[in-house]
C-alpha cells in the first residue's frame, strides 16, 4: 500500500497489508518456522540474500512484516525491525549500533529494567553509561565523550512525567557525532513522534499501548533504514529476539484502534488529573497536560495530548497512599500499563522499592507518590474508585 498520502487513523487499520492469493481480508497469522523453496538453487538464492523471500521465521515472518510495516507507517520511518519484547528492542539497538569500550549518555528517569541492563550487563562488555537530566539538555552536551555513540530518552517519565526536550537533545547528540534513541511507549505516535522531532531512532514496548489489552510481550525498533535495518537483523538472525508471528498478529489487530484508545484514555487522564488537582487531600499532581505541569509548553510543543498516565501525591505519605490503593474495588493493583484496564501502584514501594529512601525522595518518587494508568472505564467510576481511599 502507498502509505504517504493517507491519515493515521487509515494507516492503523490498512498499512503493511499484503493480500494473498486467498484473498482473505482480515490478516493471516503464520504460524510456520520455516518456508519451502521450489529448488535447490532458489534455496541457495534465498540463503545468500540474491533472491528476496522469506527462509526462516527467525529472520523475517509475514505476519511480522505485516506488523512491522504498519508500525513504520504511523511513526513516519523508514524501517521497522519487530522484537520480542521491548527490552530486545533496547538490547537490539545496542548490541546492533555498539561495540566495547563505546559510552551511552542517558536520561536518569528510565524505565527500571533499561537502567539494569545498561549498569548489570551492558557493564560488563565495556559499554559505559552516564545518566544525566531528562529536563537539563545542557548536562547532556557536558557527559559527551569521544567515545559517545548513543543518547538514550523516555519522555514523558515514569512515573514523574517530566518531558524531555527531543529537539534540543537531538541536536546535542548530533553535534556529537551519536545518535539519539527515543522510547515512545508513553505516547505511542498518536501522541508523539519522535523521528519528526529529530530523533534517529524510535524504541517501543508493544506490550503496553500498540497491543493496549495487556495480552501479549512484544517491541520493535524504527529509524532510517541504513541506521536500523541491517544492525537489527543480524541481531535477530543471530541472536534470536524475534517476535513471534501470533503476537505480531495480536499486536498488530491492537494498532487498528491505537488512535482512538489513546485519545480517550489521554482525555480520561486529564479529567482525572483536574480532578485530583482540587481535592483537598492531593498534594501534586504530574500530569503534562495540566497547566501547573512545569513543561507544559514544552510538552504541548512535541505532544498531541499528555498522554493516559498520570501520578499524584497524597498528603499523609505510605500509610495514606496504601489506603487509596487498598480501598480500590475497579482499578488493578499491577505495576503494568497502556492497558484498557486502569492500574494503580505505589513505586516507592513498588517498581522503585530497590531504591535507597534518600535517592527516591531526591529522584521524587515520595511516600505519598501514587501512579495511575487511565484505561477505557467511565471517568465517573474511576473518580468514585479513587476517591473512596481519599476519604
Ligand atoms: C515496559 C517498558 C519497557 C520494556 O518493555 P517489555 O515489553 O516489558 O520488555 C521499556 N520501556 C518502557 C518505557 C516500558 O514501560
Amino acid at each position: 500500500m502507498q502509505t504517504v498520502d493517507y491519515d493515521i487513523e487509515t494507516l492503523g487499520v490498512r498499512g503493511g497489508i499484503h493480500r494473498t492469493p486467498f484473498s482473505e481480508h482480515s490478516e493471516p497469522i503464520f504460524l510456520t518456522s520455516s518456508f519451502v523453496f521450489e529448488s535447490a538453487a532458489q534455496a541457495a538464492a534465498r540463503f545468500s540474500g540474491s533472491e528476496s523471500g522469506f527462509v526462516y521465521s527467525r529472520y523475517t515472518n509475514p505476519t511480522v512484516q505485516t506488523f512491522e510495516e504498519r508500525l513504520a507507517a504511523l511513526e513516519g520511518a523508514e524501517c521497522c525491525v519487530a522484537t520480542s519484547s521491548g527490552m530486545a528492542a533496547i538490547l537490539g539497538c545496542v548490541m546492533g549500533l555498539m561495540r566495547a569500550g563505546e559510552h551511552i549518555v542517558a536520561s536518569r528517569s528510565l524505565f527500571g529494567a533499561t537502567m539494569q541492563l545498561f549498569n548489570n550487563l551492558l557493564a560488563k562488555f565495556g559499554i559505559e553509561t552516564t545518566y544525566v537530566s531528562l529536563t537539563d539538555p545542557e548536562q547532556w552536551a557536558v557527559a559527551v565523550r569521544p567515545e559517545t555513540r548513543l543518547f538514550f530518552v523516555e519522555t514523558p517519565s515514569n512515573p514523574l512525567m517530566e518531558i524531555g526536550d527531543i529537539r534540543a537533545i537531538a541536536e546535542i547528540a548530533h553535534a556529537a557525532g551519536a545518535k539519539l534513541v527515543v522510547d515512545n511507549c508513553f505516547c505511542t505516535p498518536v501522541l508523539q513522534r519522535p523521528i519528526e522531532l529529530g530523533a534517529d531512532i524510535v524504541v517501543h514496548s508493544a506490550t503496553k499501548y500498540l497491543d493496549g489489552q495487556g495480552r501479549v510481550l512484544g517491541g520493535a525498533v524504527l529509524g532510517r533504514r541504513d541506521v536500523v535495518f541491517d544492525p537489527l537483523t543480524a541481531f535477530l538472525r543471530n541472536a534470536g529476539a524475534t517476535l513471534s508471528p501470533f503476537n505480531a498478529w495480536v499486536v498488530l489487530k491492537g494498532l487498528e484502534t491505537l488512535k482512538l484508545r489513546m485519545e480517550a484514555q489521554s482525555a480520561s487522564a486529564l479529567a482525572l488529573a483536574r480532578w485530583l488537582e482540587s481535592h483537598p487531600r492531593v498534594r501534586r499532581v504530574h500530569h503534562p497536560g495540566l497547566e501547573s505541569h512545569p513543561q507544559h509548553v514544552l510538552a504541548r510543543s512535541q505532544q498531541r495530548a499528555g498522554g493516559a498516565v498520570l501520578s499524584f501525591e497524597v498528603a499523609g505519605g505510605r500509610e495514606a497512599a496504601w489506603k487509596v490503593v487498598d480501598e480500590t474495588r475497579l482499578i488493578s493493583i499491577t505495576a503494568n500499563l497502556g492497558d484498557t484496564k486502569s492500574t494503580i501502584t505505589h513505586p516507592a514501594s513498588t517498581t522503585h522499592g530497590r531504591l535507597s529512601a534518600e535517592v527516591r525522595e531526591a529522584a521524587g518518587i515520595t511516600e505519598g507518590l501514587l501512579r495511575v494508568s487511565v484505561g477505557l472505564e467511565s471517568c465517573d467510576d474511576l473518580r468514585n474508585d479513587l476517591a473512596r481511599g481519599l476519604g
